[in-house]
């Protein structure tokens, strides 16, 4: 994260006392001129991905993370079985600078994590939803 904050700052640093970006600064950073809309952001988005690649894990070690929470799904609390399918999800997203320690991975049903993005996990439309889906697996 400190690195994706440096580039944040140097990016900053490169306005203009005027506010703006000069067409060489702009060039300078790999930006097509005229800039295209959310630039910045772009450019901080293509930063992030070069600087992080998403882990695959071995089967060894999906089995730790599942026996290190008792082989319960952290989001329903249901029992998982170790042949069904099952996810290993982020407490804090990948997408935020959450990293692969196993303080930070934690076992979810299949249906719990894709039900998660769009549900309260807590609500009574995620334990119909996660009834319906289950069944239907
Ligand atoms: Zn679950």
């Amino acid at each position: 994260m400190d690195e994706l904050k440096k580039l944040i700052a140097q990016i900053e640093a490169l306005k203009s006392p005027e506010g703006g970006y000069t067409k060489e600064v702009l060039m300078s950073l790999g930006v097509p001129w005229p800039p295209p809309k959310g630039w910045k952001r772009k450019l901080i988005k293509q930063a992030k991905a070069m600087k992080r690649e998403r882990k695959i894990f071995t089967s060894l070690e999906r089995k730790a993370v599942l026996e290190s929470h008792g082989s319960t799904c952290y989001l329903c609390q249901r029992p998982i079985d170790l042949k069904a399918l099952w996810h290993i999800d982020h407490v804090v997203p990948f997408s935020k600078g959450g990293d692969d320690d196993m303080a930070n991975l934690r076992p979810t049903h299949k249906v719990c994590n894709e039900l998660k993005g769009t549900t309260d996990i807590r609500s009574v439309q995620f334990a119909a939803a996660w009834n319906k889906r289950a069944g239907a697996q």
